[in-house]
């Protein structure tokens, strides 16, 4: 076991940036320059020792001027607009639309994998419908022409007309009455997914935050009365709380006004931010809160207390929530046989989270204005490691960051695939600092100086925190321990 380890090591190591210079000499399989001979098992052992190198991640390096490029690409309008674009986590295509690098898709994936852990911890089936909807479906409820100019439209060589989606209650509810009637045993039934979703927005603006294609998560509950549907809502509403609480992020619940979407009862998850579009009025004294539009025009006095004037700040709507009532499953035909085995209509609700709009919503609030902060749990990475410029007197010590790399990823199974290596190093190490703190790693280990100690200790900066410190390898595991991944 140990021989076959060790063999394997060594044919990662060879695998490993030849810049880096630093293993292939010393392992004897390698002594003619070439690979081992593949074995079966080959592919497998390549995929899970694979180390993220920074000069090969595909994402612009050397930072781009923004400055010279905001003519081009149309005004920079945020914080977390401009820190994406110079970092190259999305690219510009068309208005409202943007390339995700991969950074962002990996950020993207660990945000969908928390989602789906709060949904489905409380009972949230995942499924995936057509983005492609049709016109009949969305007559039926009236809101083919109540959408106006928002909706996307288009039509098919037959003349049929659909739509993109922005929304699925529709296609939802018909989906559930297709399949018969079902039982109240069976209620409630949560059913959600995370797609693409598209809006005509007449004037796209911040980056992600105000797109015309974007990712959002929707839930449809059914629940076999107006109680149990105001039950679900509840649990709902509590899980938005969870997750954003696990992500950090400081989230204000107001009620909202229920919209183009209808229905008796509606809140938004608003996270306060000066570029804010939403304009909330909150109560210092009490826990009242609640959208400007479903207020009376001029009302300063908390209508809950009445002991306090509301204050107005802004906010980013990065969640919805509506209590629909009937309004759907009776159009649809959505029905249960009840416990008295009569048919009756099933009460909804709908459950919106703006993913992409989470994503640049945290990084608009948290970040620094030359440095990106993510919540812990969405960085793309977690630990970058960087080794001494090359040529320079810590050659010696060149291959520890490499090392050190490996080791984390197989002493922390939390940390795999977490960790790259910035084998740059023909750059400074200031030069490649400056690189990693503009796109936020939240864990930086630099190999300098101190690694030629006789114990090796590593300068780690925590950017979360903006404290440095220098740590054995042992300091740094335990360090590393505690990292949450998702
Ligand atoms: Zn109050």
């Amino acid at each position: 076991m140990e021989v076959l380890s060790h063999h394997l090591w060594s044919r990662v190591l060879c695998r490993l940036p030849r810049v880096l210079n630093t293993s292939c000499k010393s392992h004897s399989s390698c002594a003619a320059g070439h690979a081992p001979k593949p074995t079966p098992t080959d592919s497998i052992n390549r995929q899970s020792t694979y180390l993220p190198l920074v000069s090969r991640l595909f994402q612009p390096s050397n930072l781009r001027d923004v400055a010279q490029e905001s003519h081009t690409q149309g005004e920079m309008t945020c914080k977390s607009q401009r820190l994406m674009l110079q970092a190259g986590l999305i690219h510009p295509s068309n208005p409202g639309c943007y390339y995700y690098l991969p950074a962002t898709v990996r950020s993207i994936e660990k945000l969908v994998r928390l989602i789906d852990q709060e949904m489905q911890g409380i009972g949230g089936q995942k499924l995936d419908m057509p983005s492609l909807c049709s016109a009949d479906l969305w007559r039926r409820s009236n809101r083919w022409d109540l959408m106006g100019k928002e909706l996307f439209r288009l039509r098919d060589r037959h003349g049929a007309e659909y739509c993109l989606g922005p929304t699925h209650e529709e296609a939802v509810t018909e989906l559930l009455a297709s399949h018969g009637i079902l039982s109240y045993r069976q209620l409630p039934l949560l059913l959600y997914q995370i797609t693409r979703k598209f809006r005509d927005e007449p004037k796209p603006r911040f980056g992600l935050l105000r797109g015309r294609e974007f990712y959002m998560k929707d839930m449809y509950t059914f629940d076999v009365s107006e109680e149990a549907a105001y039950h679900t809502y509840e649990s709902v509403c509590q899980a938005y709380a969870r997750l954003f609480s696990r992500l950090g992020l400081p989230i204000v619940k107001v009620q909202a006004d229920t919209g183009n979407i209808g229905g008796k009862l509606s809140h938004e998850f608003q996270l306060p931010a000066e570029i804010g579009e939403d304009r909330l009025l909150v109560c210092d004294s009490c826990s009242f809160s609640a959208n400007v539009e479903t207020m009376e025009p001029g009302q300063t006095d908390c209508p809950q207390c009445q002991q306090s004037t509301l204050v107005e700040t802004k906010g980013i709507e990065v969640g919805h929530t509506f209590y629909l009532g009937t309004k759907y499953s009776h159009v649809f035909n959505a029905t249960f046989n009840n416990s008295l085995n009569k048919p009756a209509v099933t009460e909804m609700g709908c459950f919106g989270l703006g993913v992409t709009r989470i994503l640049a919503g945290a990084i608009e609030v948290m970040s620094k204005e030359e440095a990106i902060h993510w919540p812990g749990l969405l960085a793309p990475y977690q630990v970058c490691l960087l080794p001494p410029k090359k040529g320079s007197k810590l050659d010696e010590v060149a291959g520890l960051a490499e090392e050190l790399a490996l080791t984390l990823g197989e002493a922390l199974p939390r940390l795999k695939g977490e960790v790259v290596l910035d084998d740059r190093i023909q750059m400074t190490i200031g030069k490649r600092l400056k690189d990693a703190y503009r796109l936020g790693y939240p864990y930086v280990v630099v190999v300098g100086q101190k690694a030629t100690e006789e114990t090796p200790r590593f300068e780690v900066i925590c950017q979360q925190t903006g404290e440095t410190m220098f740590l054995n390898r042992d300091g740094l595991l335990d360090l590393l321990r505690c990292v949450d991944t998702v």
